[in-house]
């Protein structure tokens, strides 16, 4: 027997509507280093639905594929919100990545129209002879450099295109199942790969982001995200809050520590999201300026890398709850998320959740087998790889045939760990940068963890080097703390009684900075390219 509720569709024509008639007070702030500016969502909401019915009256057929280069700014949220909900297809292009990672992606997507601002237009005007689809170049923001007179393609203002739309937030209902945004893995190992997320799975994406057990977000909420929109959709942050009607503050071009510092000062929010990196360099901030708190802030999302026990602890003694998330481009956000269970009474359950990747959210399932792909049991000590599914994980890549990724409808994602009885998801290593030593596996981010937790270690990476004797060995390549000193031999003697002997990196190396990638993550494919070349040494 077939249900006797409606069958309306999900996604962003609801979420443009709701923003607009239900939390239209709620505002969003785009606080750039020295402007500011704040609409509600009632505002961005009808800016949003000008910018879907101007590429309308333009005759830009739904399906049509805009990609977006652009910072964390009020008009690259209008952008998410009236491309997709006006049934055209959004690609959020990640400044960061290289000209031939770009130009790259842009190709795969069919991009045809491009939604520039001011700080990236110079930038994207170097890539752009090489994207032959572009049809229209939106020039966006008000301090926009002229646009070179040898583009082929046409250009206009992004307000004036505005002027020519209409407020449109009725748009009709579109299939669920549709492409609403399309996104790129950040390459961390190999050409990105692109996912096309659907109005269905944005919406039930963004529910689950809002509930309790992930980030918990209200319309008492003032959020944060520290993460850009071109990362997983900047991890889904912003639909959940145009969901909640939690007030958005955007930080414009820049995330680094002080800017954030002076937003979370000027703006309070209560809920922020970002990258480990961010909030270890938010924390150094904090400490040099004698502080000991981060105003109104509660609750800290991290992820997209390892958390350490000592960043969370570090938080947790200003009062802030910080909480470690596990997720990848392919499962549209966060997928798991380290709350503490009430049955964890002793300080050791405690540390024991809060650094485990997360448990899993309502929705999605997980399960652990051998590279083989033999199912293993979620037992909290059987290694392998994790395989996800659910309605907000992709059943394939853009444009590609291969399989290989996928088994019998489980997503592979490429992390070891366990799973544990409860949901609980613990990461050891990426298998593409698991360190095998005789035979033998060497978890790098346990052992990373271990050599950051000395107290002149300020960040480390562990890679496998290659050993005539043992196959692979491990090679540690440390920042120091400014002002502290340390040498290979005091580091592996202080590692004596913490890890088994056999894990000591056979080679440690000093260096000033580690390379990282588009999405700020450790380059662990370049710190190997650059050991075998002999840069580092
Ligand atoms: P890329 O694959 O280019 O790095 P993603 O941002 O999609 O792009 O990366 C997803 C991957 O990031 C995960 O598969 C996992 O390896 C890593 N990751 C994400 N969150 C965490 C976390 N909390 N702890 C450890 N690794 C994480």
């Amino acid at each position: 027997m077939l249900s006797t509720m409606q069958d309306r569709q999900l996604g962003l024509p609801l979420l443009l509507r709701h923003a607009h008639r239900v939390n239209g007070k709620s505002t969003v702030i785009s606080h750039g280093r020295s402007t500011r500016h704040v609409a509600t969502f009632a505002m961005v909401a009808e800016r949003a639905g000008r910018l879907g019915s101007a590429l309308e009256h333009l005759g830009y057929p739904r399906g049509t594929v805009v990609g977006t280069f652009a910072g964390s700014t009020q008009e690259h949220l209008e952008a998410y919100l009236g491309i997709p909900a006006s049934g055209r297809i959004l690609h959020t292009l990640n400044v960061r990545l290289h000209d031939d990672h770009l130009e790259y992606i842009a190709r795969h997507a069919s991009d045809e129209i491009f939604i520039v601002d001011g700080p990236n237009l110079e930038r994207f005007c170097s890539i752009a002879p090489r994207l032959p689809g572009m049809r229209l170049l939106i020039v966006a923001g008000k301090d926009a450099p002229d646009v070179p007179p040898e583009l082929s393609c046409d250009v206009v203002l992004y307000e004036e295109l505005l002027l020519n739309g209409t407020p449109e937030i009725d748009w009709p209902e579109i299939d669920e199942r549709e492409a609403a945004i399309i996104c790129y893995t950040g390459g961390t190992t190999g050409l990105p790969k692109g996912v096309a997320y659907s109005h269905r799975s944005l919406w039930l994406q963004a529910m689950s982001l809002c509930t309790a057990n992930a980030v918990g977000m209200s319309c008492e909420s003032r959020l944060l995200p520290a993460v850009p929109l071109y990362h997983v959709n900047g991890w889904g942050l912003p639909f959940a809050a145009l969901m909640a009607g939690a007030d958005l503050i955007m930080p414009d071009h820049s995330m680094r520590a002080e800017h954030l510092l002076a937003l979370i000062d000027e703006e309070p929010p209560t809920i922020a999201a970002g990258v480990p990196t961010i909030w270890s360099d938010v924390l150094d901030l904090v400490r040099s300026r004698g502080r000991a708190d981060l105003g109104a802030v509660r609750t800290i999302c991290c992820g997209g890398a390892q958390v350490s026990q000592s960043l969370s602890d570090a938080y947790r003694s200003m009062g802030i709850r910080m909480v470690q998330a596990w997720g990848m481009t392919e499962t549209s956000s966060v997928s798991a998320v380290a709350t503490v269970p009430r049955w964890a009474q002793s300080e050791e359950d405690r540390l024991h959740y809060q650094a485990s990747q997360g448990r899993v959210v309502c929705g999605l399932e997980v399960r652990v087998a051998s590279l083989e792909g033999e199912v293993l049991p979620s037992d909290g000590t059987s290694v392998g790889e994790i395989h996800i599914r659910g309605p907000w994980v992709t059943g394939r890549y853009l444009g590609a045939d291969d399989q290989s990724e996928f088994q019998d409808g489980w997503l592979r994602t490429g992390d070891v760990g366990t799973v544990d009885g409860d949901g609980y998801v613990f990461v050891a290593d990426r298998a593409k940068d698991a360190v095998k030593s005789g035979g033998e596996w060497i978890p790098s981010l346990a052992l990373e963890e271990a050599i950051r937790n000395h107290p002149a270690v300020q960040d480390v990476a562990v890679v496998a080097i290659p050993d005539p004797r043992w196959q692979e060995r491990p090679g540690a390549v440390v920042v120091l703390r400014p002002g502290h000193v340390s040498t290979s031999a005091e580091l592996s003697e202080w590692l004596r009684d913490k890890v088994a002997r056999w894990w000591i990196p056979s080679l440690w190396i000093f260096s000033d900075s580690l390379p990282r990638t588009a999405v700020g993550k450790i380059d662990k494919r370049l710190i190997r390219q650059l050991i075998r070349d002999g840069v580092y040494s």
